[in-house]
């Protein structure tokens, strides 16, 4: 908590939520296991402390997106499995060698890589499969799955430990989609090698038993984030957002507030500015629409949101409780990740992802963290 007195916005992670939502997640997934999707830095949380504090839980697999993610992440926790979604990065697969890393294969360009390195080092290698199911994003099309099972001496120097894909709607779950792609799945995975199977990420977990195979995925959920409006996964947040006022000044009928001067005020107001701009993640497309909380008076953003900064009106608080360095709560009880996320016309993930580098970071119920 170092720091805590130069910066005025505080982002809190509260890691003993996130290591509850991991066991309630496992539990609805047994006798699945249960892994962590921690890409993106943990979706913005720190993944070094989200990763700690779920090992600590007992999760024993991890997925990143980058090889330079999984690396930073071997460096703080030496023992669990770490799976590098993006593969083999060309020219530094030694890389992930040496970390004791495992690459997700997506097509026969990382399974040739791969194969290379396993030869140079005279053993098999352990690598996962990335199936495409539907998604057209990342892993072996349908005719490349089909060139594979036709010559499966092509995976002789891999050492299978997953076959995986990823479903394109999993967080609704009347979407035809699914179906789909269970079905096509379902039609490949017995064609491969014996490995341990997965499909299911967060919205997947919710969609029941034949989705979760032997390994589920979650990423969002773990976050305190329901995937969709009925996948009642039952999880609860994880982290809250507050800043103090910077200043509070009066303001006269007709004035307007910031950039391009797009809020004009109908009477005397009071407007409140606290130190969180769109560099900071609070997206600009909140100008205008956003709001926040001071105890349990609802405060609308006025104007435009700007880099460093952000126009509160506070007219309906009461002074005493509207004064520079009062704490104004923009994601938490009052304010759900959920609802500032539709009201900047975006995801939950893509805010979480966004969150600032210039808050301070707290992280609280983390006692039993390795
Ligand atoms: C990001 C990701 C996940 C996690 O997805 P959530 O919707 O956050 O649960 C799982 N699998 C893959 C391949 C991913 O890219």
């Amino acid at each position: 908590m170092t720091g805590a007195a130069l910066a005025s916005t505080t982002l809190t992670v509260d890691l003993a939520a996130l290591a509850d939502n991991w066991r309630l997640l496992k539990a609805r997934a047994a006798p699945a296991r249960c892994a962590a999707v921690v890409k993106a830095d943990g979706y913005g949380l720190g993944a070094s402390e989200v990763a700690g504090a779920l090992a600590a839980a007992g999760c024993d697999t991890f997925f990143v997106a980058h090889a330079s993610e999984a690396v930073e992440l071997r460096a703080r926790l030496p023992a669990p499995a770490i799976f590098v979604l993006h593969g083999p990065p060309e020219g530094a697969e030694k890389e992930l060698l040496r970390h004791r890393l495992t690459p997700v294969l997506s097509g026969p360009g990382h399974v040739a890589a791969w194969t290379s390195l396993a030869r140079s080092e005279g053993r098999r290698l352990p690598a996962a499969l990335h199936i495409d199911t539907g998604m057209n994003r990342l892993g072996f099309s349908a005719k490349e799955t089909e060139a594979l099972i036709a010559d499966p001496a092509q995976l002789d120097a891999i050492d299978l430990v997953l076959v995986m894909s990823h479903l394109a709607c999993s967080e609704e779950r009347r979407n035809p989609m699914n179906a789909v792609q269970l079905r096509r799945f379902a039609a490949i995975e017995s064609r491969l090698p014996k490995a341990p199977r997965s499909l299911a990420n967060s919205g997947g977990i919710a969609l029941g038993g034949g989705y979760h195979r032997d390994l589920v995925r979650p990423g969002i959920a773990l976050y305190g984030v329901e995937p969709g409006p009925e996948t009642g996964l039952g999880v609860k947040p994880v982290m809250r957002l507050d800043a103090r006022i910077l200043q509070v000044r009066g303001v006269d009928r007709g004035e307007s507030v910031g950039y391009g001067a797009t809020h004009f005020f109908a009477g005397p107001g009071r407007v409140a500015t606290i130190a969180v701009g769109y560099a900071d993640g609070f997206l600009r497309t909140l100008s205008n629409r956003g709001h926040a909380y001071i105890d349990d008076v609802r405060v609308p953003v006025i104007g435009r949101v700007s880099m460093d900064l952000v126009t509160l009106d506070v007219s309906a608080v009461p002074n005493a409780r509207a004064q520079p360095g009062a704490s104004v709560e923009l994601i938490g009880p009052h304010v759900s990740l959920t609802e500032l996320s539709r009201l900047a016309g975006t995801i939950e993930y893509e805010i979480l992802t966004r969150l600032g580098r210039r808050f301070e970071r707290v992280y609280t119920g983390g006692g039993g963290a390795a």
